[in-house]
């Protein structure tokens, strides 16, 4: 199926068009993984339901199995059967879906997420996309997806169809391409907790901005158990030297 060197993962970068939306779709109902452009970055997707599908998602990135996934959702409805959502967190995600904000939230007995979802833990980390390829392949499947970045693990997350490609290398699933990420860093992570919320992650929706609608400020430090991958001693791991906020 591949050729050259030089055109590895090429071949399966695909144009985000109506056919490849299908076939995606089709793909991670068979259990399948698919990378998909968001508006933060490309996530490597599969049903978040079906435990395979979900290992797979581990193996392609060479991810620890600690390190719990990010379950995409098409809308309120399919998120409301998955976590608890209280007051605040409604605020939240009237307020910031669709859009770049990832919430952790208590995760619901009974729901249809398989366990290394979650890695264990009782909560639940949700977003709603607002990315229009996201958007179509979440309601083309039916599905609720699990899509950690699309870099193996360690590596930058990926901005563009080509740098999915590269980091993935051989293991490369269909790739859609959606061109250039807007926001091109990783969603904001906030937990929502008894009393008030904690910023897991930072990212494109600011603290500010999350008070701002929360009407409190938010409460002590991070807890005392790695939650999100920020918190790690390692997390970014550039090859070349990083300036920030340049
Ligand atoms: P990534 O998809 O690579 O951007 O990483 C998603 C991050 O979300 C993980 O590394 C987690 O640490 C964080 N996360 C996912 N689920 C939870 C959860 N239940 N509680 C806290 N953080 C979570
Ligand atoms: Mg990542």
């Amino acid at each position: 199926m591949m050729s050259g060197s030089n055109t590895q993962g090429k071949s399966r970068i695909c144009a985000a068009d109506g056919l490849a939306i299908a076939e995606a779709a089709a793909t991670l109902r068979g259990g399948g993984i698919v990378a998909i452009p968001t508006e933060t970055v490309y996530g490597l997707a599969a049903d978040a339901s079906n435990p395979k599908a979900v290992a797979e998602i581990y193996r392609t990135k060479g991810r620890p199995d600690f390190n719990p996934l990010i379950v995409h959702v098409a809308d309120r409805e399919a998120a409301q059967r998955i976590a608890r959502f209280d007051g605040l967190a409604d605020k939240l995600a009237d307020a910031f879906w669709p859009g770049p904000l990832t919430l952790v939230l208590p995760l619901l007995d009974g729901a249809a997420i398989a366990k290394a979802v979650t890695a264990g833990l009782p909560t639940i980390a949700l977003c709603m996309p607002a990315h229009v390829v996201m958007r179509s392949v979440l309601m083309a499947s039916g599905l609720n997806l699990a899509a950690p970045s699309a870099n193996r693990s360690g590596g930058i997350s990926p901005t563009r169809a080509e740098h999915v490609a590269a980091s993935l290398g051989e293991a490369a699933p269909m790739i859609l391409d959606g061109g250039l990420c807007r926001a091109g860093i990783e969603s904001t992570i906030v937990a929502v907790r008894d009393n008030g919320w904690q910023l897991l992650r930072p990212g494109p929706i600011t603290a500010e901005a999350i008070t701002k609608v929360a009407g409190s400020a938010m409460i002590g430090a991070a807890a005392d158990k790695i939650e999100a991958p920020g918190q790690m001693a390692s997390h970014y791991a550039p090859s070349k030297p990083v300036r920030r906020n340049a």
